[in-house]
């Protein structure tokens, strides 16, 4: 497609799509649990008022229940200590309609975060930041892995993209996305590099990825030169742009995209450069890509633990690797 001079040779890879295809099969899975009377259950904890955690929290229990599954949200006060909300999460960890726990980040700066993830149930965490989880993830034994990046693999699986042999490059190395994304493209065979806010050259060593998962939170960065031509461009990032000026270098190919930033006044974008769909063989768009598959596995990752953690008293029927 033409548009003001670019084209567009990118498959656009649609997140929304492979979401309600996941949907699908875990509805399939749902069922067959509720007919053993098992309803799983998530419990969503959600301290103090944040604008954007509330969002994120009230999507969440939004698919819990378009899927039939079981959703709490708690939401102590942002004043709450430590030895509180350890107390919550216990509570949770007892409970047995509660098959999942997630604690919704960021906590407030008095909370010790890592003690209080370190005290979520390691069969409960649908969130797979425990340590047992990510060592088991490390191990090449995967049980509850991070949601984003688990859902980033099954973009590239459902979208026929070749993983096994190819040279991946993921941006970024947190624990939350970058580290998880690594091992689990490693695990699947794929040569990864690691790159950080001190790599050098990074363009250069993009350049060569024939997979790209970009992950750093900055606005726009991968610009159309870090991409080898025909390669597979995962964006991850989910950044805010408010100014009109820095709105009009973005899209300057996009004139859809530009009107609809002067009508909002606000537009979102990931870490990769809109024109990168000019280079890249397939990629995923911001909004609309990774983040439906973040809430999926979510949603996948309480189904997987309800059977694990209700053992024989569950049909097995899983279908969401890995
Ligand atoms: P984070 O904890 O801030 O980590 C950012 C990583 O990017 C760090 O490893 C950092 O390197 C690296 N980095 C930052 N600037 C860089 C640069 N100029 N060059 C190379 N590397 C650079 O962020 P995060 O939690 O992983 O999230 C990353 C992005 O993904 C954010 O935009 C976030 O909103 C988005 N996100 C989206 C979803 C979703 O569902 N779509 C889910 C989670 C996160 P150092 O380690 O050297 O500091």
């Amino acid at each position: 497609m033409l548009r003001w001079g670019l084209r567009l040779a990118a498959r656009i890879l649609n997140g929304n799509a492979i979401r309600d295809e996941i949907y699908s099969e875990l509805s399939g899975e749902i069922a067959a649990l509720r007919a053993a009377g098992i309803r799983p259950g998530l419990a969503a904890v959600l301290v103090g008022d944040s604008p954007a955690s509330k969002i994120y929290v009230t999507s969440k229990i939004a698919a819990c229940e378009k899927l039939g599954l079981a959703g709490f949200n708690l939401t102590p006060p942002a004043t709450i200590t430590t030895a509180d909300l350890l107390r919550i999460v216990e509570d949770l960890n007892r409970r047995d309609d509660v098959d999942g726990i997630l604690v919704q980040l960021p906590l407030p700066p008095q909370v010790d975060a890592k003690k209080i993830l370190e005290a979520v149930d390691p069969a409960k965490d649908v969130d797979g930041f425990h340590p047992i989880n990510v060592g088991r993830l490390v191990a090449g034994r995967p049980n509850l892995v991070a949601c984003t990046p688990a859902g980033v693999m099954e973009i590239l699986r459902r979208s026929g993209i070749q993983i096994e042999g190819a040279n991946a490059a993921v941006l970024g190395r947190s624990d939350i996305v970058g580290k998880p994304m690594v091992l689990l493209l490693m695990h699947a065979n794929a040569t990864v590099t690691v790159c950080h806010s001190k790599t050098r050259d990074l363009p250069d060593v993009v350049r060569r990825a024939d997979i790209v998962v970009a992950a750093m939170g900055r606005a726009a960065m991968v610009t159309p030169d870090y991409i080898r031509p025909g390669a597979t461009v995962i964006d991850v990032g989910i950044n805010r742009v408010t100014d009109l000026t820095h709105a009009e270098k973005l899209f300057a190919n996009f004139p859809e995209r530009l009107a609809a930033f002067r009508a909002k006044g606000t537009a979102l974008v990931g870490d990769v450069h809109p024109d990168v769909a000019s280079i890249a063989g397939a990629l995923t768009p911001v909004p609309g890509g990774v983040g439906p598959l973040t809430i999926a596995m979510l949603m996948s990752n309480t189904v997987k633990a309800a059977r694990l953690r209700r053992g024989a008293r569950a049909p097995v029927a899983a279908t969401v690797q890995p």
